[in-house]
């Protein structure tokens, strides 16, 4: 049976060569860039909880550092390191192996060095901890939202939140469909390289993993501002737009959680740079809303400006 040291030495041990020390020593050394801050963010994953046992490790090794990678897009931030806090019931060196694969072709995919964590036995849990660097006068945060920014989406959200409904016999997809809305629930793609480019573009983000609606109040509350979304506007992926079930897709655009797309606004006069910036990322940029004078609340309109009922904003843990 391998002990803790054997499966931190063989796969948590790489070379690290953004950092000044690495794993191995009791704490790593890092040195930010001349104008830069760190931006930190940490996220956990408890099976049971975020994942249900007998989740493919490779996968679980992307989804938990794509999570937090997701954080430092929404922050505007680049990706520099991770650490990896891990819980395993046994030192099963097949899973730890799989696990780390996913991890690292993450990781490597966006330049980030893992260079440091903790190692014990217990329930699986996962607890990664991100940290990247922005100029502290550009960071993308959620209190800056003013009345008259457009609302923007990436991508499109409910693709993750309909592959779970799959998942749990509430809905029923098949071929592409069902492989697409899995694979953006299992492997989500932090948005790294947008959160970067919104730099001076965007007044305030946040990434969607509770749910639009759910995210977009937290960006309303932190601004004390008010929005209206068209819901006319949103982007409606294949997968739910081939969907018999309009309630079910509705929930999962609004409230839908797990898809790791940003929410951004800006000012209007931004608006050809962002379609620009959509183009040349081959991202889809949508603009779903806009922000105004009020308390902190969003209203759904149609594309009669009538008001849409809203039975759900997004997920809760203890609600
Ligand atoms: P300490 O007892 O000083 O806390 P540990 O014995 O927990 O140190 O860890 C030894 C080294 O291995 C440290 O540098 C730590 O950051 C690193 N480490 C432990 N577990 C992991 C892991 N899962 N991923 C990456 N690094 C790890
Ligand atoms: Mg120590």
């Amino acid at each position: 049976m391998a002990s803790e040291f054997d499966l931190i030495g063989r796969y948590f041990s790489r070379s690290a060569p953004s950092a000044l020390l690495g794993v191995g020593d009791d704490g790593a050394l890092l040195q930010p860039r001349t104008g830069m801050s760190l931006a930190v963010s940490t996220d956990m994953l408890l099976e049971g909880r975020h994942f249900l046992p007998g989740t493919d490790p490779a996968k679980l090794g992307h989804k938990a550092l794509a999570v937090n990678l997701s954080d430092l897009a929404a922050m505007g931030a680049d990706a520099r390191w991770a650490l990896l806090a891990i819980a395993l019931p046994e030192a099963n060196e097949a899973w730890v192996a799989s696990f780390a694969k996913g991890f690292f072709a993450l990781a490597d995919l966006h330049g980030v060095d893992l260079v440091g964590g903790d190692t014990t036995r217990g329930p699986l849990a996962i607890t990664v901890t991100v940290l990247g660097e922005v100029p502290p006068e550009l960071a993308l945060r959620r209190d800056g939202a003013l009345a008259g920014d457009d609302i923007w989406l990436s991508g499109a959200t409910g693709e993750a939140a309909l592959g779970l409904a799959h998942v749990q016999g509430r809905a029923r997809l098949n071929g592409e469909h069902l492989v697409q809305c899995v694979a953006r629930l299992d492997t989500p793609q932090p948005r790294l390289e947008l959160g970067g480019r919104l730099r001076g573009i965007a007044r305030s983000a946040i990434d969607v993993s509770d749910g639009l609606l759910a995210d977009l109040m937290h960006i309303l509350q932190a601004s004390g501002v008010a929005a209206e979304v068209r819901i006319d506007h949103l982007p409606v992926a294949a997968a739910l737009a081939a969907c018999g079930d309009a309630k079910l897709v509705r929930d999962c655009l609004l409230a839908g959680g797990d898809d790791y797309e940003l929410v951004f606004t800006a000012p209007p006069h931004h608006h050809a740079e962002i379609a620009a910036l959509s183009a040349e990322l081959g991202l889809a940029l949508t603009a779903i809303g806009t922000v105004m004078p009020g308390e902190p609340a969003v209203v759904v309109r149609d594309a009669s400006g009538a008001e849409v009922p809203v039975a759900r904003h997004g997920f809760d843990h203890f609600s």
